[in-house]
């Protein structure tokens, strides 16, 4: 069975101004069950995990400076958004749904999360619209509780990982590879295990090489026995932050090989779903629900 993380409060009203991209969180769930992919017990509402999970990743003061909306203003600046107590309770239930979609993972081979993927948050700071790193945080609860000896994050939005990159710069046993436009955001990147960068307007063809050249070998190399994947549909060239020129079928393709080579090595994957900002909210919403398709399709 497909498990999902999914919890009202990932549909929390944002400031008007960062509202258009964020409707997403409430649409592609409906769509998902409207046109028969899921199902309602593909779904499930994390709650607000142990703070020892959020504390392995995230440094105390940092931490305790959110939950009390006490962060500089220069920080909360970096941040992006005006924090307010739902924007933050949004963050750690995100965090939650991707520490159950781990276990959920290990259990039927994939597990996903409807958000998430809030890969520019650091140790000690928030940046770019992300305040916790769910990603990290799920990848060092599977490390702690025994569960995986070696991870590796595929991430595979259009914008470094770059708080991925920090938080695990000195773990062993977790692998950060980001391909990304060169670019882009973040400008001054951090260093992964392994970064590819993407000149502007990379289309289908040359991404999908880049790709089905690089993993099948990285996976031979590091032996992960977990994956992360952060597919974040800023790929496609209608995107308004992306400035690559993939198409949504190309994006698919993307998606299916990297589900599709999890899958063949029986190695558990758990998907979150970074960005996706063309300004047809349809477009976003197809993109994104093709990674549920091609999953149940895959998995199921
Ligand atoms: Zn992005």
């Amino acid at each position: 069975m497909l498990k999902i993380a999914y919890h009202p409060i990932y549909t929390h009203p944002l400031p008007e101004k960062h509202r258009f991209p964020m409707i997403k969180y409430e649409l592609l769930p409906q769509q998902l069950l409207h046109e028969g992919t899921c199902v309602k017990e593909n779904f499930f509402a994390p709650k607000t995990p142990n703070s020892d999970c959020i504390l392995a990743v995230h440094s105390k003061t940092y931490y305790k400076d959110l939950i009390d909306q006490s962060l500089s203003s220069k920080a909360v600046r970096k941040i992006g958004f005006p924090l307010s107590k739902e924007l933050i309770d949004r963050e750690v239930i995100i965090a939650d749904g991707t520490i159950k979609a781990s276990e959920y993972a290990l259990q039927y081979g994939i597990a996903m999360n409807i958000a998430g993927g809030t890969h520019h948050a650091y140790t000690d700071r928030g940046e770019a619209f992300c305040l916790l790193n769910d990603q990290a945080i799920g990848a060092k609860y599977l490390l702690d509780q025994q569960l995986s000896k070696k991870i590796l994050i595929v991430d595979l939005d259009v914008h470094q990982g770059n708080g991925t990159a920090e938080i695990f710069e000195n773990n062993q046993n977790v692998f950060t590879f980001s391909m990304h436009g060169a670019k882009n955001y973040p400008f001054k990147k951090e260093k992964s295990d392994l970064d590819i960068d993407l000149p502007n307007q990379t289309e289908d063809i040359e991404y999908l090489q880049i790709l089905k050249a690089t993993l099948p070998k990285l996976i031979k190399e590091q032996q992960p026995d977990f994956i992360y994947y952060l597919c974040g549909v800023d790929i496609l060239a209608t995107d308004k932050l992306g400035k690559l020129s993939c198409t949504i079928k190309g994006c698919a393709e993307r998606d299916r090989f990297v589900l599709q080579t999890c899958k063949d090595l029986s190695i558990p994957v758990m998907c979150s779903m970074g960005g996706g900002y063309s300004p047809n909210i349809k477009t976003i919403v197809e993109a994104h629900a093709n990674t549920f398709r091609i999953a149940q399709d895959i998995f199921f």
